[in-house]
């Protein structure tokens, strides 16, 4: 197993009005060539911050650590060559593609603008190459809705041209930060499948982000689990789904609404995040753990697994049971 990315001891500080914000506290993990990978955890767990920051997208950011990227450090290049790294070695897909697209353009000059400010090919050639990648994400009709406008497409139908575009330099990585949180289960499920299919067909390894357990559990290989700006837990997808060992992993996949079934209840995670202003001592997830100790005020250790899963907690159970949902009484 090749390693692509190597994240070491990444934290992020962001000096803002309130005082400084601690969004990412010495994470590490790293994605491994051709794999998905996913990470997630609530709005506010550092996740989107952490990846914009390593991507030099978060202004102001003063970060610490190491990004080991095909042998470079991107934490150390400077913003030129980092414009370079982004597009043509990854590629970013965001939530709302609106908002990536432009909207008096039409999606097959914009492919094309993409493919021929990194390359030196032809207006034909890249037209080409930009049908060929509408049609592989099942645009149906590829070469007449090259000439279609953003809003003359569903939004499941603009995230597939953000993933044709994402695609369209032939990066390592893919980098997709709630790529279907917009979009109804059915599309989302589509998507999700879509892009599990052009990481088979292209090779390109994934990093996906998700607030959602459930969601990623369709796709990803290996989860890595934010609280707080820190890492939880990290192991092989459906060993962290099976039997979440991190109480938070747990309430998480409680709260999921992924594929579940019709009648079913959520399960939210009671409380709120910490603020990262002054994150707390010990555990962050101490405030909300229905498990928490008078032990977990000191820095819960990393427990490693038999099937690879490390784990911040100060609990030395074997993996918790994710509890059963409670049914409504019948009516
Ligand atoms: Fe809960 Fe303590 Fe484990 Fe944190 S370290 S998740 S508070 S049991
Ligand atoms: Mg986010």
């Amino acid at each position: 197993m090749t390693i692509l990315l190597d994240v070491r001891d990444l934290a992020v500080d962001i000096p803002t009005e309130d005082g400084t914000v601690h969004a990412v506290q010495h994470v590490s993990f790293s994605v491994n060539e051709g794999e998905f990978f996913g990470v997630v955890g609530e709005s506010g767990s550092g996740k989107s911050v952490m990846v914009q920051s390593i991507m030099g997208l978060v202004p102001g950011a003063r970060t610490s650590g190491s990004v080991l990227f095909r042998d470079r450090d991107l934490l150390s290049l400077a913003p030129e060559q980092l414009r370079s790294v982004r597009g043509r070695e990854i590629s970013m897909i965001f939530q709302d593609p609106l908002s990536s697209l432009h909207p008096q353009y039409t999606v097959g000059w914009q492919i094309v603008e993409q493919i021929q400010a990194h390359e030196r090919v032809s207006a034909k050639a890249a037209k080409a190459r930009a049908v060929d990648l509408l049609d592989r994400v099942r645009i149906p009709d590829a070469a007449a809705r090259f000439d279609a406008y953003p809003h003359q497409f569903s939004g499941g139908m603009r995230q597939r041209v953000m993933i044709a575009m994402g695609l369209s330099l032939g990066p390592a990585l893919i980098i997709a930060d709630e790529p279907t949180t917009a979009l109804d289960s059915t599309v989302q499920a589509q998507i999700l499948d879509l892009l599990g299919e052009m990481r088979s067909e292209f090779g390109t390894t994934v990093l996906m982000i998700s607030h959602d357990l459930g969601v990623l559990s369709r796709v990803a290989d290996r989860v890595m689990v934010m609280y707080g700006g820190r890492r939880m837990e990290l192991g092989a997808a459906d060993a962290v789904l099976c039997g979440p060992a991190h109480p938070y992993t747990a309430g998480l996949l409680r709260s999921s609404s992924f594929n579940r079934e019709p009648g079913t209840p959520l399960v939210p995670i009671g409380g709120r995040p910490p603020s990262l202003l002054a994150p707390p001592e010990g555990c962050a997830f101490r405030d909300r753990c229905p498990d928490a100790m008078s032990i977990c005020t000191t820095k819960p250790p990393v427990r490693h697994y038999d099937d690879g899963t490390e784990v911040a907690c100060w609990l030395e159970s074997t993996p918790v049971e994710p509890e059963p949902p409670v049914l409504p009484p019948p009516s």
